[in-house]
């Protein structure tokens, strides 16, 4: 798929699992934690959590030692480099649940893009977290406050539009190449474990293009520009994520709730429900909390359509009732 990356353009394809970007087979540097045989249905999106050069993400994720791996990552150039051909497993979403579906690892194609992450702000333009952002040095990192209640209150990184051109095109590429249902994040299919990717990621504009719109649940943007308010941040970015039988690192929960000051009155109401029925969603195992987050919010609808049917014909019992 051809993708506008400024005056360039990104032009990819998948030839026998590996990208082809503008003709030439991205790098690729093989990484051990692999599994068997992949046929993949979801692309799973990462950050990295990691410095904004890609070599130390790319050397941790073809380390043995490291046991995590990823099919790509993508740099803040756009540059993709290839870890684990795309028809081959790749550890990348750890314990992870999507669709009533457990372990993701084993259907999905992971896409790691370099992305530090949580920040928190020291100063006008100084933010750190896993590196320190300098947006006064370079002028091409803009970092936003944002919140959601999936990942807190905190400061991030924009992507880069070389990288959000590059992710879409290798995604459109994908989702033609195999029988892709959805593109999802690592804080879609693990809530309250992982954030990544960080709320400024346009995941829509991505499924728009690559799907055709199919518009993803439980997503709640309240990004705003950046502001004198201080980050209430004390969470360090977690690293990536582990392989299927990795539990020991990673299993910190990753956000803490936060009260969404925009909901209203229904919103409450919609807050305390979600929270209710979290150790429900846990229970059940085989339902994300965003896809229980969908089914009710239809069954609220549902229920007040419902109340007004059984009202309307209590009128006509009673109506008729009174007639001799
Ligand atoms: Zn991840």
């Amino acid at each position: 798929m051809t993708v506008n990356r400024g005056e360039r353009q990104v032009n990819i394809t998948i030839s026998k699992g590996r990208a082809i970007v503008n003709g030439l087979a991205a790098p690729f540097k093989p990484s051990p934690n692999i599994g068997g045989g992949l046929k993949p249905e979801y692309i799973v999106l990462h950050d990295t959590g990691s410095g904004l050069n890609d070599s130390g993400s790319i050397s941790w994720l073809s380390d043995k030692a490291s046991k995590v791996s990823a099919h790509v990552v993508i740099g803040r150039d756009g540059r993709i480099t290839q870890l684990v051909p795309f028809n081959v497993k790749a550890w990348h979403a750890g314990q992870s649940v999507w669709r009533g579906r457990q372990l993701l690892n084993g259907f999905s194609i992971g896409i790691e893009i370099i992305n530090p992450g949580k920040l928190s702000k020291v100063s006008e333009g100084l933010y750190k977290g896993v590196c320190t952002i300098d947006t006064r040095k370079d002028p091409s990192l803009v970092v936003k406050q944002a919140k959601t209640t999936a990942h807190g209150d905190g400061y991030w990184l924009a992507y880069s539009d070389a990288q959000v051109a590059a992710v879409t095109a290798l995604c459109e590429a994908l989702c033609n190449d195999y029988p892709i249902k959805e593109i999802v994040t690592h804080w879609l299919i693990s809530p309250g474990r992982k954030i990544d990717t960080n709320p400024l990621f346009p995941l829509e504009q991505v499924r728009l293009a690559c799907l055709g719109g199919a518009k993803p649940m439980g997503i709640v943007d309240t990004s705003r520009q950046d502001s004198d308010e201080s980050a209430t941040d004390e969470d360090d970015v977690i690293p990536i994520g582990t392989a299927d039988d990795v539990t020991s690192h990673d299993e910190i929960a990753a956000s803490r709730p936060v009260s969404d000051e925009s909901a209203g009155g229904l919103g409450q109401v919609w807050k305390l429900v979600k929270s209710k029925t979290q150790w429900a969603t846990t229970a059940l195992g085989g339902i994300s909390l965003t896809s229980l987050s969908g089914f009710l919010q239809d069954w609220r609808v549902l229920a007040v359509v419902g109340a007004v049917t059984v009202a309307l014909v209590a009128l006509i019992i009673f109506e008729r009732s009174r007639k001799p």
